[in-house]
């Protein structure tokens, strides 16, 4: 959906959050979740109307999740389910606010050319954690580095080398939802979403940026560095947000969680991962 001309944007990074994982812990804000739901209400009737209206859809609109922004569409006829999550978005075609100026720091791994032609790009805002707050989102930048990914141009072209950078991510992201899914009756993980995951990525890809760091033969070796790399985040309680750095994703999480995912971890690797075997 565009977004008319902003007038006012603060630098405070706290008004800027550009992730989409469910709202809790002490950043919860019971009204704030309220407020969000009334503002997305008009959409979620139209798609209520969309999906019921046309019996060739075929397309049920689920419970919300409390405090989440998303929309969750259901086609229950097919095995197995299809579930799609709508989250309203707001296009903004301005320059990126202040706080995002020493953000997205893919000078030696994409380019600055790379670089400055994402910052002339539009930007998106979803409803954030209070009436007054919506967060800065960058999903099509995102997707465009995870597919041009290489330093090279020709990275997983047909004809061109191949890394493992995707196969690494996938397996980090489900090597997560596998835990979360294992710990589901404790809720110990419902606050880590793959959005943690792939701004890690993210990070590894700034800090390893060349593409023979991540020779496809050595798969094994790169999703153990990634491993690290994640581990040490939840150690230090620090995730710098890849698009605006004044923002720790980690900062206002408890420590409890933090060293419960850690250890998680920590076992499933010095285990061979067990978890991944069916
Ligand atoms: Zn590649």
């Amino acid at each position: 959906m565009p977004c008319p001309v902003l007038r006012c944007f603060g630098r405070d990074a706290q008004a800027a959050r550009g992730d989409h994982f469910p709202r809790g812990g002490s950043s919860r804000d019971p009204a704030g979740e309220n407020d969000n739901a009334r503002r997305v209400q008009p959409l979620r009737d139209s798609l209520h109307q969309l999906g019921g209206g046309d019996p060739e859809m075929h397309v049920a609109v689920e419970m919300k999740i409390s405090g989440s922004p998303a929309i969750t569409l259901q086609s229950k006829e097919h095995d197995p389910q299809i579930t799609v999550n709508v989250i309203l978005a707001l296009e903004v075609k301005q320059s990126w606010p202040l706080a995002t100026k020493d953000g997205l720091c893919i000078k030696h791994w994409l380019g600055n050319k790379v670089r400055g032609s994402f910052r002339f790009k539009s930007f998106y805002l979803v409803p954030g954690p209070t009436k007054e707050t919506w967060c800065l989102s960058f999903p099509h930048i995102e997707k465009e580095m995870l597919n041009n990914h290489g330093k090279l141009k020709t990275c997983c072209e047909l004809n061109g080398p191949k890394c493992c950078r995707k196969a690494c991510l996938r397996l980090l992201q489900y090597l997560l939802q596998k835990l979360q899914h294992k710990n589901e009756r404790n809720q110990k993980l419902v606050k880590f979403s793959s959005y943690h995951v792939k701004t890690a990525y993210f990070h590894a890809c700034v800090s390893r940026p060349d593409d023979t760091n991540w020779k496809l033969e050595d798969l094994d070796n790169c999703f153990e560095i990634l491993v690290n790399d994640f581990v040490n985040h939840l150690q230090i309680k620090e995730l710098l947000h890849f698009f605006i750095p004044s923002m720790n994703l980690f900062g206002l999480f408890d420590q409890s969680s933090l060293t419960f995912l850690s250890d998680e971890i920590e076992y499933q690797r010095n285990n061979g991962f067990p978890i991944f075997i069916p």
